[in-house]
């Protein structure tokens, strides 16, 4: 087993700022970074890896030409893309289109995606679905401008989980963290963008058709039942595990060593430890490749892995 670490790549956002620098003490490009591609291998910005034999390569590269470290996936692409997004102001309202709608419309992948809260200050609010019951009451209710009729607002706070298919209309508040697990997809829908203008005066563009076509109405919570398992003093809880992605969070104290055959995403969202005598801290990311292997963990830590 290869034992991956990976060099997160950064986006601007006119919605980010500073503080993955404070939380995680990354070393920022922007200003206004609100992106951090912790686990890409999407053509819009590969993670490179930083370590042992394949150190230089991108995980776009390794993934096309040594998919035997993949379990021989057939995915063309490397399917999943794990970021962590800093939400300095609202993000826009928006949905993401589902596999068949966007290989069709955008030769990319759709877009479901799921969240962990990291941070979020005191009364944070996501906006997660809608209220409108046919295609009609959607469509006039977006012309119309009646966003606070047509959009559900839900308190979260740290440690929540939050599922979010393609078709859902969704959109991340002022003061929240997340780390998100997604399919490796960069096809996103505007429906409502709070009316803002950039520094030239301009407004961003909204994709109001394709937002009646994907959206599902009416609106329902999908979210699978949480299952946890419980080693000695360690917590395997599992989120979701469909045709998507399996999502999950270890929290490890102590020692904790699991069998695994299939190469897994990892993200060390707190503490200190080891993995197989490896060192991880936080804010780490890293992929265990696809062969039988123990993992084994010792510390405390704070893991968010996943795996397709
Ligand atoms: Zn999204």
């Amino acid at each position: 087993m290869d034992i991956l670490f990976l060099e997160p790549v950064f986006k601007e956002r006119i919605w980010g700022g500073q503080k993955l620098n404070k939380v995680f003490g990354y070393q920022l490009p922007y200003e206004k970074t609100g992106e951090c591609w912790a686990i890409s291998g999407h053509v819009n910005g590969s993670s490179i890896i930083k370590n042992g034999r394949f150190k230089g390569r991108t995980l776009r590269d390794l993934y096309e030409k040594d998919r035997e470290l993949f379990n021989h996936l057939p995915s063309p692409s490397f399917p999943l893309l794990t970021k962590i997004l800093d939400a300095n102001d609202d993000l826009s309202v928006q949905v993401h289109p589902s596999d068949d709608y966007a290989l069709l419309h955008e030769r990319d992948l759709g877009k479901t995606e799921c969240w962990i809260i990291l941070e979020a200050k005191a009364g944070a609010k996501i906006i997660y679905g809608h209220h409108a019951k046919t295609k009609e009451e959607l469509k006039t209710m977006i012309d119309e401008g009646k966003w606070s009729d047509l959009l559900i607002e839900k308190e979260v706070n740290k440690g929540d989980f939050i599922y979010v298919p393609s078709g859902t209309i969704h959109a991340i508040g002022e003061g929240i963290m997340i780390l998100e697990t997604q399919q490796s997809s960069d096809t996103t829908y505007r429906v409502y963008d709070y009316d803002r203008k950039d520094d030239q005066g301009k407004t961003r563009e909204l994709h109001l058709r394709q937002v009646v076509d994907v959206t599902t109405i009416p609106h329902h919570d999908q979210t699978p039942k949480q299952k946890t398992m419980i080693y000695k003093d360690s917590t395997i809880t599992r989120y979701v595990s469909n045709e998507f992605f399996t999502v999950e969070r270890w929290q490890v104290n102590g020692e904790l060593t699991l069998k695994s055959n299939h190469f897994k995403l990892i993200s060390v969202i707190d503490g200190k430890g080891t993995l197989n005598d490896e060192p991880l801290t936080k804010g780490d990311h890293l992929i265990t490749t696809g062969e039988v292997y123990d993992l084994e963990l010792k510390g405390t830590l704070d893991l968010v892995v996943s795996w397709i």
